[in-house]
């Protein structure tokens, strides 16, 4: 019988290549780079083993004058930097995947703080690499330092080569690169490099032109172009400019890798964008070239991906997050297994590898970044090593994983939940505005967990340390969460409210007790909660204030790339926003704030507080289980996600996992438990 997805395996020539099938894992950032090359093709070569028919890294800056620190990204400033990337081809290429490079030089995009010699830019422009307020600005690039970056670009490409890969790119998206800069209508340049659209595209025209000339013979050369910066006029459109140039170099490139720009467009979350979301403004761009068409806008799902390619939009299906919440999508495809796919719920904690600097890690997906410093695998994890039977406390992301992945090593075990369903805060949060896409978290995991016969499940089972211990296990760990205040304390405040009447808690929203009237909600938690509860509460005719002693709203919400959608939402909706305030006081009917930094006083008339400050553990049954432990009547006793450290739900996820790889081994607290590089 024919597959309906057998059009996905379709083997795609790009240029003197061919793509085993049309999986493509599109350059993403991982935190990895340049400093983590073990870890990086470890990671890598997990995705080709799970089916990625190419597998690229992330833009790779190709001189030092293009540092594009304090990121990590890759380097092939020079033949020393040759080997680790030979490294990762090669890692790539063992399991029948093509690898690809994304080559870049950065202008006022990098704010060189390593290299210390400034960037060449469209002209002397303000940074906005690094923090994105980095004083200084970068160089004029004269024609000559133009020509001499061709250069750099060209012996880099060989040195790509050289290393093994097979698609080079040249890189004209996210407005990060030179490349790009130049095609810009803001570019007013007054030579041949400036001007007319024929002129701004001049720069990357040779820049393929000369990349095809150096690896042509053997490696395809890719354009990765974003079509659309959605802010209108003033940047490239899908439906001007942007069309023009991909007729301009219809088919100089071996293939058009399309999305949009910023970055925080690209990879919009699912809180703001659907699968597909790019289709939009990417699907003109095969009209205009005969060559293959990658594209993204998270797919997940097969039948998704079928009618892009059915319907014309794209030849590859690119994917960055899909590919890291489920490196053994394609697999799973193929397999038709299609319920056993880990869907991407679209949070971008994975960039925060990125953002923050340290390797990237997954909401769904605990062993992303784990590959070489843990030795984890998405797929395979070490069969039981006894007949122990444990019993899971706790049916949330911390309980759901722990049991899964327990289940999956072949334990026994008993999973129960106080609750009439499964998911925890998973349950509650993505009932919320624009979070419906998080339920994937408890879902995927509910689907596994019900296809092992040995492992039991019980809901509205409220568990206490005697009925503990009269079920007679052994092994318990307890994945029972943790409550949010009601009292204000938080990184900004130590002393409790003496007065709480009509002071709320995320955990009351969640129950279905919502404040009315005027609601303040205090957020000293900074993620997205304060500001998807403030959305919820319009949503039910509150007039909202919220207040942050951060100095910016959802500060958080930056590294994941979605603060200024959080802002726009808010401001749209009428929400008051107050940043830099500290909670000074309150009685029903006042709050009184104090500026974080003059102390200045604020009196807010209103009816209601809503805190999102922090959680409490909810550990009691794990401290009224120690002295058992104590008197070996259980052998082992332990507290994993939010009961143990609250944290955002990839940590929850992680601690689960962690927790079943754990159990059975000798922990050696003196040991540092992973490789280091
Ligand atoms: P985490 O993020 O660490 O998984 P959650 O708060 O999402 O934590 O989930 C904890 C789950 O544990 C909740 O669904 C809660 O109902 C359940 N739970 C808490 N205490 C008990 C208990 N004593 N017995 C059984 N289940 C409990
Ligand atoms: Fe998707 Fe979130 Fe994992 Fe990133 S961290 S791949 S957005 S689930």
């Amino acid at each position: 019988m024919l597959s309906p997805f057998s059009v996905l395996f379709e083997p795609v020539p790009i240029g003197p290549v061919v793509a085993p099938n049309r999986f493509y894992q599109v350059p993403h950032c991982n935190g990895f780079g340049h400093r983590m090359p073990q870890s990086h093709a470890a990671m890598r070569a997990v995705k080709a083993e799970g089916g990625w028919g190419v597998v690229c890294t992330e833009e790779v800056e190709i001189h030092y004058t293009t540092d594009l620190s304090p990121y990590v990204e890759g380097r092939l400033w020079d033949d020393e930097d040759i080997a680790p990337y030979a490294r990762i081809a090669e890692a790539i290429h063992q399991h029948g995947a093509l690898a690809g490079i994304e080559l870049t030089y950065n202008g006022h995009a990098a704010s060189n703080l390593y290299s210390r010699s400034p960037a060449f830019g469209m002209r002397s422009m303000s940074l906005i690499g690094g923090s994105g307020y980095e004083p200084g600005q970068c160089r004029a690039a004269s024609k000559d330092d133009l020509r001499q970056i061709r250069r750099w670009h060209r012996a880099a490409a060989l040195r790509a080569r050289q290393a093994g890969f097979d698609i080079i790119y040249c890189y004209a998206a996210h407005g990060l690169s030179l490349a790009f800069h130049l095609l810009s209508p803001r570019n007013d340049r007054s030579d041949e490099y400036g001007g007319s659209l024929t002129n701004r595209v001049r720069f990357l025209r040779e820049l393929i032109e000369d990349t095809k000339e150096a690896v042509g013979d053997r490696c395809a050369v890719a354009l990765r172009f974003a079509v659309d910066e959605l802010i209108g006029p003033e940047g490239l459109t899908h439906d001007g400019e942007a069309a023009e140039i991909v007729s301009l170099l219809a088919e100089l490139p071996d293939l058009w890798d399309v999305n949009i720009a910023g970055w925080s467009n690209d990879s919009a979350t699912s809180r703001f964008e659907k699968e597909g979301y790019q289709e939009q403004y990417i699907a003109f761009v095969k009209r205009l070239t005969t060559r293959p068409v990658v594209g993204v806008g998270r797919y997940t799902s097969p039948e998704a991906m079928v009618s892009a390619i059915r319907r014309g939009v794209m030849d590859l299906i690119g994917a960055a997050r899909p590919s890291i919440a489920d490196p053994f999508l394609p697999q799973k495809i193929r397999e038709h297994r299609l319920e056993d796919i880990r869907e991407c719920i679209g949070c971008n904690i994975c960039v925060t590898g990125d953002t923050r600097f340290v390797p990237i890690r997954c909401t769904q997906n605990p062993t992303m970044g784990e590959e070489w410093r843990r030795g984890w695998h998405p797929e395979r994890i070490a069969p039981r090593k006894s007949d122990s039977q444990i019993l899971v406390i706790g049916g949330g992301p911390a309980g759901l994983e722990a049991a899964r992945a327990l289940g999956q090593r072949g334990y026994a075990v008993v999973l129960i939940e106080a609750s009439r369903e499964w998911g925890g805060r998973i349950a509650h949060e993505s009932r919320l505005p624009g979070l419906q896409e998080w339920r994937r978290v408890a879902d995927w995991r509910l689907t596994q967990l019900k296809k092992m016969p040995h492992v039991a499940m019980y809901l509205s089972s409220p568990t206490t340390a005697s009925d503990v211990l009269e079920t007679g296990f052994r092994h318990i760990l307890i994945a029972t969460g943790a409550t949010w205040r009601r009292d204000g304390v938080g990184r900004h405040r130590h002393i409790p409210l003496t007065e709480t009447a009509q002071c709320f808690t995320p955990d009351d929203v969640f129950a279905g007790r919502l404040p009315a009237g005027r609601v303040v909600i205090y957020d000293d938690d900074h993620y997205y909660l304060g500001s998807v509860l403030a959305e919820h509460l319009v949503e039910h005719g509150c007039r909202v204030t919220l207040v942050t002693p951060a100095p910016t709203i959802a500060c958080w919400t930056q590294f994941t790339l979605e603060q200024e959608r959080i802002y726009e939402r808010l401001l749209r909706l009428g929400v008051i926003l107050i940043p830099h305030h500290r909670l000074a006081s309150w009685t029903p009917g006042l709050l009184t704030l104090t500026h974080i930094i003059t102390a200045t006083p604020t009196m807010l008339p209103a009816d209601a507080l809503l805190l999102v400050t922090e959680r409490i553990p909810n550990d009691d049954l794990y401290h009224h289980l120690l002295p058992a432990l104590h008197q070996r009547q259980i052998h082992t006793l332990r507290r994993i996600g939010d009961a143990e450290a609250p944290g955002i739900i990839a940590q929850a996820v992680f601690s689960g996992h962690l927790a079943a790889r754990e159990f059975d081994e000798v922990i050696d607290p003196d040991r540092t438990p992973f490789r280091r590089e």
